[in-house]
């Protein structure tokens, strides 16, 4: 039987790679991002590949829209066997001017968004005998970050939230980890693997690629890593292992 994934904020990055990833390994995906139209690409290149994927736009910070969002996967896929929290923004600002307003759009979509699919999809897992939660937190889930204070401590929150979901609902079958990338080349955030700052601060020299998060997402899906739970795995070329403190 097809295995059904959804993946947020899967119009561009990384989330982009994962849904291209899953859908050419033969689940049919839902591909969320905040409107159709920003999911059309995604889809697209999913159809392109051989694979069969439907845009669900909506907000995942916003309950009633999650809870939709989740149904009409479930609905249209026929059901729903691994859920990607990818979806997130990042700010800028510093501590000193940081405002509620901000704090709180970093929190709702990076934290409570997480919170908010994982329940949904947990509800269809549980009662349709297991499944998978992936959220891609990051590296600084434990690296602070001058003028990211919201954004870090989201991703902390993440990182309990996987630990507990992850102990918690074991004996439905559902497994929660925590995917901590470190620089990924992405359309918003690229740099040349020869920057010296990147080359100084990443024993591996490069920054790594949305396809290789995928892949990770890929094998955490699959039975391969049945027992792989409650925890963070960190693809960074060794950065929070070894990189010197930015
Ligand atoms: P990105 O901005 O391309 O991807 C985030 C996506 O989420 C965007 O398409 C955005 O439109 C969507 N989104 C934002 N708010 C949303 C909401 N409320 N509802 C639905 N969709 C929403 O950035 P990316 O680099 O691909 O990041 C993907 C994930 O990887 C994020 O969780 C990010 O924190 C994490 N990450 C990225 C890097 C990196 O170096 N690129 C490193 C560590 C972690």
């Amino acid at each position: 039987m097809t295995r059904v994934a959804l993946v947020t904020g899967a119009g561009t990055g990384i989330g982009a790679a994962i849904a291209l990833r899953l859908a050419r390994d033969g689940f049919a995906v839902g591909v969320n991002a905040r409107t159709a139209d920003d999911a059309r690409p995604t889809v697209q290149a999913a159809e392109a590949a051989g694979g069969r994927a439907v845009a669900l736009p909506g907000d995942v910070s916003d309950e009633d829209d999650v809870r939709r969002l989740v149904a009409e996967c479930v609905d249209r896929l026929g059901g729903l066997d691994v859920a990607v929290n990818n979806a997130a923004v990042q700010e800028e600002a510093p501590f000193l001017d940081l405002t509620l307003e901000a704090w709180r759009r970093q929190l709702d979509t990076d934290l409570t968004g997480v919170f908010l699919v994982s329940r949904e999809a947990a509800r269809q897992m549980a009662a349709r005998g297991g499944g998978v939660i992936v959220s891609i937190s990051s590296v600084h889930e434990h690296r602070p970050w001058p003028g990211k204070a919201a954004y870090c401590t989201a991703k902390a929150g993440v990182g309990m939230l996987t630990a507990c979901i992850g102990r918690e609902l074991a004996p439905y079958g559902i497994r929660a980890v925590a995917v901590a990338p470190g620089a990924i080349a992405t359309e918003s955030n690229r740099r040349p693997d020869d920057d010296p700052e990147l080359r100084a601060q990443v024993p591996a020299r490069r920054m790594g690629r949305p396809e290789e998060v995928a892949a990770l997402v890929a094998w955490l899906a699959d039975e391969d890593a049945a027992y792989v739970t409650a925890t963070r795995i960190v693809m960074d070329g060794g950065w929070e292992a070894y990189g010197p403190a930015v």
